[in-house]
């Protein structure tokens, strides 16, 4: 029996599985992909983030499986200048993870707390009939439609479930990532790499293999080559040439875009938005995992010691309330950050300015990661 229907293994969905499945729920959880894929994303999961993982029991396993601390980050920006940005909020530091392993570690825990991912089933079209959710979902040749009180659309950053329009252009800021070893800096270690044009972030993970991911802006013109545009950034960039001196890469360049960012939660009448589906935040926020991992945390706070039951209107906008409180201002500084970064000439001083003064970098990162736990 589903009490609950969720789309979307990512983060938020898993994230949804494991804590409404620890309330007693009946959960199934949809995935159009086989089995976790490899993500356009620099996969670094900043401490609030981690604090929702411990919070959802599974840090352990991911020590187990090679998750590795990140406790900073260095910033580097073309005039060559450098600084070093503390990340450890309380005691708790961020984590470098490969995304299909968080993925695989979560997927696990919702199976073992008696809960279902079901892999390959692409759902088409969710609508509500009487007071339950009717989903329509394509699995190989078969066709299904399985109904539920509860659906928690977690479908991600392009949204086809959550009624919002998400318009599909050709011009944006696009994301971008591939694996690579031999990079000059240890496991655990992250760094963050200004151009003119956008940003390159290395995140080592615990066996070495670093996960080279960019942020960039393009117009109108032909398709994209990311090769170049690493090889551009390397050409502006000498820090990032350095650490990338001796590197060989491992897999192949992925891209996305252009992104549809948002500075607010996309609120409708429909199912619960969790993660990229509720909003799209700038990557460089470092936060867009932490948001998603949050979604669990957050269902519980809401149900406040209740059963999950039927979601009533007070659940849904209790839910929503603490998502904005929570959320909202860090999009909004998001907002403000991408609209910096495409103004590089005032970008690059004011960066070193906020770096090399502690107080102000540590009011930024209270908004940008979160209140202390
Ligand atoms: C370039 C770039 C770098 C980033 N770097 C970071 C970073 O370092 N740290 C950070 O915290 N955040 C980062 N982010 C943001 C982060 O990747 C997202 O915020 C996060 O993945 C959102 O998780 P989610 O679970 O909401 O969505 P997703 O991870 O996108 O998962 C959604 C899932 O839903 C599935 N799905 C979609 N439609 C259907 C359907 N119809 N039926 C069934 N399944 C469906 C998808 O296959 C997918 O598995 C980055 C983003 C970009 C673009």
């Amino acid at each position: 029996m589903h009490d609950v229907l969720i789309v979307g293994a990512g983060p938020a969905g898993l994230s949804a599985a494991l804590a409404l499945r620890q309330a007693g729920a009946g959960v199934t959880v949809l995935e159009q992909h086989p089995s976790p894929p490899p993500r356009v994303c620099g996969a670094f999961i900043n401490p609030e983030g981690a604090s929702h993982l411990e919070a959802l029991g599974l840090m352990d396993r991911l020590s187990d499986v090679g998750a590795v601390p990140v406790t900073e980050a260095r910033v580097t920006w073309p005039n060559g200048g450098d600084a070093v940005v503390p990340l450890v909020r309380g005691n708790r530091a961020g984590l470098a993870v490969p995304r299909p392993t968080l993925e695989r570690v979560m997927a696990d825990a919702v199976a073992a707390a008696g809960g279902t991912v079901r892999w390959g089933a692409r759902v088409r079209d969710a609508a509500r009939s009487g007071n339950d959710w009717s989903v329509e979902l394509v699995s190989g040749v078969t066709r299904r439609t399985l109904s539920a009180p509860w659906l928690v659309v977690a479908d991600g950053r392009f949204s086809s479930l959550s009624g919002r329009h998400v318009l599909r252009s050709r011009a944006g800021w696009f994301g971008w990532n591939v694996s690579y070893v031999g990079v000059g800096q240890p496991p655990g270690a992250l760094s963050l790499h200004f151009c003119r044009d956008g940003y390159v972030g290395l995140l080592t993970f615990g066996d070495g293999v670093t996960n080279v991911c960019g942020l960039a802006r393009f117009g109108l013109s032909g398709p994209i080559r990311w090769e170049e545009v690493l090889a551009s950034a390397l050409r502006e960039q000498k820090g990032l040439a350095h650490l990338m001196r001796s590197a060989t890469r491992v897999d192949a360049f992925r891209g996305v875009g252009p992104l549809p960012f948002s500075r607010a939660m996309w609120e409708g009448s429909g199912p619960l938005l969790a993660g990229d589906a509720a909003a799209v935040g700038d990557p460089y926020m470092g936060e867009g995992i932490s948001r998603a991992l949050g979604t669990g945390p957050a269902l519980s706070a809401a149900l406040a010691g209740g059963g999950p039951g039927a979601p009533s209107d007070a659940f849904v906008s209790r839910y929503n309330r603490l998502w904005r409180d929570r959320y909202h201002p860090r999009l909004w500084l998001g907002t403000a950050a991408r609209w910096m970064f495409s103004r590089p000439r005032l970008a690059v001083p004011l960066l070193g300015h906020v770096v090399n003064r502690p107080f102000l970098l540590r009011v930024i990162l209270s908004i940008a990661h979160g209140r202390r736990r």
